[in-house]
């Protein structure tokens, strides 16, 4: 029996490797069976139904950073295996059938993109790309929220115990994915402060007016939602960062490598790569974003980390603490709407651990479970360095293993990764005799207990 690798959610990542995970099987090598647990729908994210979007905003990568980008494959047993040349270069070429020209093509879309000027595509039209490639692999994905996260131990080895309200899925590995969820706010039940979720709500019912506006978060999330707040009767935007200034990307082909092409990054001291990704990826936005933030003279930016927020008189008071040479100052502001774009929280996750889920990280980790030590464990496969069962984490892997895994930058590469890890030791990756095609199975009810 294959290993199984859940993943929670069924997104970029997700479709990714389930459509690599498709091709290797077609191509006689065993891999995991791919399981992706889903709470709304294929490529959510992407559509007004996930909250972190109204589907309209474009796209801020290029779309030929696809599922198989940078097709450049490396798979550990083609690599090795006996009739090595040109099998990754195999790999590549059927990966091509799940790109981004493939899906235009199909759906007869190309010759006007390129008549356009290969625009951005929206969210929307990013999401329809994903659903394509997730049907032409046939992916599995079952439907409900993972509400908790547990280890089984009833097999020979431990699983992971994946938990929605109807059914527990278990897994030999386990991927998490996704920026979390779009209903957090700093003062929530209050009509004044909105979460990402409830802003995409009142803007695509053109219920956004207000004097003062701040948006808290300076990334791409923001990014998005200030383009929207231009169109709407607000006087002034107030942009919360903690960084000097809002920066704008360089998208030049120094950074965009860096993003591609992770090689020479882990030779990188630490501290090299934390300032990389702070100038590239932390708080920057698109040049697109800052050249029309540039002509709207309502926006300003103001530095600073919110400390804490109150009602009070009918507005927000937000206390913001900045640090200024050394010393740690606190000023207070006021706003007649705030919204919290502070966005992707990359832990998202760790509340849904159970107790014997942390036991077993913290065991692992040598210490309590923090932001800091998940990011410094993880290894060359995206996981966890010597925890069993593997977890994935490639939200978190941007530090140690290269910037472009968190994001859409190198969906391909990172399928290699994931895949190519042995998710069950003594039951590792081989060629299969060749015309032994393995049957993907449509849905693993086999494994799914409860
Ligand atoms: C508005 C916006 C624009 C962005 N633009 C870019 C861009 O242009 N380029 C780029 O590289 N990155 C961009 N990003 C970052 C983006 O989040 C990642 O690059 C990419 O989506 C990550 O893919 P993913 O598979 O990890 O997550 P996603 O594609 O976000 O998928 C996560 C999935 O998990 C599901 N889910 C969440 N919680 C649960 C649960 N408990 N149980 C089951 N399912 C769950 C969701 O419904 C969703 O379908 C953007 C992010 C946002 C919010």
């Amino acid at each position: 029996m294959r290993p199984t690798l859940a993943v929670v959610g069924a997104g970029a990542k997700a479709v990714a490797v389930a459509a690599k995970a498709a091709e290797l099987n077609h191509m006689g090598v065993d891999v995991p069976e791919v399981v992706a647990v889903e709470r709304t729908g294929v490529a959510a994210n992407w559509q007004a139904e996930g909250g972190w979007t109204d589907g309209q905003h474009r796209l801020g990568t290029s779309p030929e950073k696809d599922v198989g980008f940078p097709y450049r494959s490396s798979f550990p047993v083609l690599r090795a295996g006996a009739q090595a040349p040109g099998r990754n270069a195999e790999l590549d070429d059927r990966m091509t059938r799940h790109s981004w020209q493939s899906y235009l093509i199909a759906t007869g879309q190309f010759a006007e993109w390129i008549d356009r000027g290969r625009p951005a595509p929206t969210h929307r039209r990013w999401s329809q790309y994903l659903r394509w490639v997730a049907t032409n692999c046939e992916m599995n994905v079952i439907s409900g929220e993972v509400t908790r996260i547990a280890v089984d131990t009833e097999a020979d080895a431990p699983r992971w115990a994946l938990h929605t309200s109807e059914k527990a899925v278990l897994a030999d590995g386990l991927m998490i994915t996704g920026p979390g969820q779009p209903e957090r706010s700093i003062l929530p039940g209050n009509p004044r402060v909105l979460s990402i979720a409830q802003f995409w709500h009142r803007a695509a019912r053109n219920e956004l007016s207000a004097e003062r506006v701040a948006v808290i978060g300076g990334g791409e999330t923001a990014a998005s939602m200030l383009n929207e707040l231009f169109r709407h009767r607000v006087s002034t935007i107030t942009v919360i960062s903690p960084g000097v200034t809002l920066f704008t990307r360089g998208e030049g082909f120094f950074e965009n490598m860096l993003f591609s092409d992770p090689t020479g990054w882990t030779a990188l001291t630490l501290e090299e790569r934390r300032d990389a990704l702070a100038r590239t990826d932390r708080g920057v936005f698109s040049a697109r974003v800052q050249e029309a933030l540039l002509s709207d003279d309502r926006i300003r930016h103001l530095r600073g980390r919110v400390a804490h927020a109150v009602a009070r008189d009918s507005r927000i008071r937000l206390t913001l603490s900045t640090n200024q040479g050394g010393e740690n100052l606190e000023t207070a502001h006021g706003f007649d709407l705030v919204i919290d774009g502070s966005g992707a929280d990359a832990l998202w996750f760790v509340p849904l651990l159970g107790q014997d889920a942390l036991d077993l990280l913290e065991l692992g980790l040598g210490g309590p479970l923090t932001g800091e030590s998940l990011q410094e464990f993880i290894g060359d496969d995206l996981a966890l360095t010597d925890i069993t069962p593997k977890l994935f984490l490639p939200g978190l892997s941007g530090l140690t293993q290269g910037p472009g895994f968190p994001n859409l930058s190198c969906l391909g590469l990172l399928s290699d990764r994931i895949l190519g890890s042995d998710l069950v030791a003594n039951r590792g990756l081989s060629e299969r005799p060749s015309g032994r095609a393995n049957a993907s199975t449509p849905e693993i009810a086999h494994r799914a207990a409860g």
